[in-house]
């Protein structure tokens, strides 16, 4: 069976991808990048989220001698022309403060109008193979800004993202209904004809 890789810590992603390639019918094992203790942290120079997945997918595949997947994702505001995208863990200054960054991200949009507040989730996922093969796949979950965070479950943005045809905002779903729409979620099952492609 053929052992594929994902370059992250975060359980949860690696319970969705299993779930997806499990139900799409593939037979390979996919395994959390805590399997390989030691390996370093990339750097995310890229200026796309398809870039950064890459380059995490591929310094994951080379290291591993493993196939790799690896995700990254960010808000893409329209009125901002796509900011904060590939800053959205860190637009505040700190990585990761997800207070500060959505608190911050309502104060720049205080005087937008409601009709101009159309915003989405992206993710991009690559695979990336021991000999440098690679693909790349995105993922959308279109929605509006709310003006005051609502609800408590999700992490992020999720509290004033509400998603097109939505009366909740994303920290109102269930983690089953955030699955079934979510950007991550698109991605990872679009990546189910590239493993079948690639890794048959
Ligand atoms: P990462 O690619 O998982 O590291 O996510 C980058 C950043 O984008 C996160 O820190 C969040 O600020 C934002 N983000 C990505 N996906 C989501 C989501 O599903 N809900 C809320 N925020 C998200």
């Amino acid at each position: 069976m053929t052992r594929l890789i994902l370059a992250t810590r975060n359980a949860g992603k690696i319970t969705e991808l299993r779930a997806i390639l499990a139900d799409a019918g593939l037979p390979h094992e996919l395994i959390g990048a805590d399997a390989y203790p030691g390996i370093p942290d990339v750097k995310e120079t890229g200026v796309t989220f398809a870039e950064n997945a890459l380059l995490k997918a591929h310094a994951l595949a080379r290291a591993t001698g493993l196939p790799a997947v690896a995700d990254d994702s960010g808000l893409c505001v329209d009125v901002m022309n796509g900011a904060p995208g590939i800053f959205s863990a860190r637009w505040a200054g700190r990585h990761g403060d997800d207070r500060a960054n959505l608190d911050l991200l309502l104060a720049q949009l205080s005087d937008i109008a409601d009709e101009h507040r159309g915003a989405s989730f992206a993710c991009a996922a690559a695979l990336a193979l021991p000999d440098g093969t690679e693909r790349v796949v995105e993922g959308h979950l279109p929605g509006t800004l709310r003006r005051a965070p609502a609800g408590t479950g999700g992490f992020g943005y999720d509290p004033i993202l509400q998603p097109e045809g939505e009366t909740r905002t994303c920290a109102e779903l269930t983690a089953e209904e955030k699955n079934a729409i979510s950007h991550r979620g698109k991605a990872f099952r679009a990546l189910v004809p590239v493993v079948r492609e690639l890794l048959g």
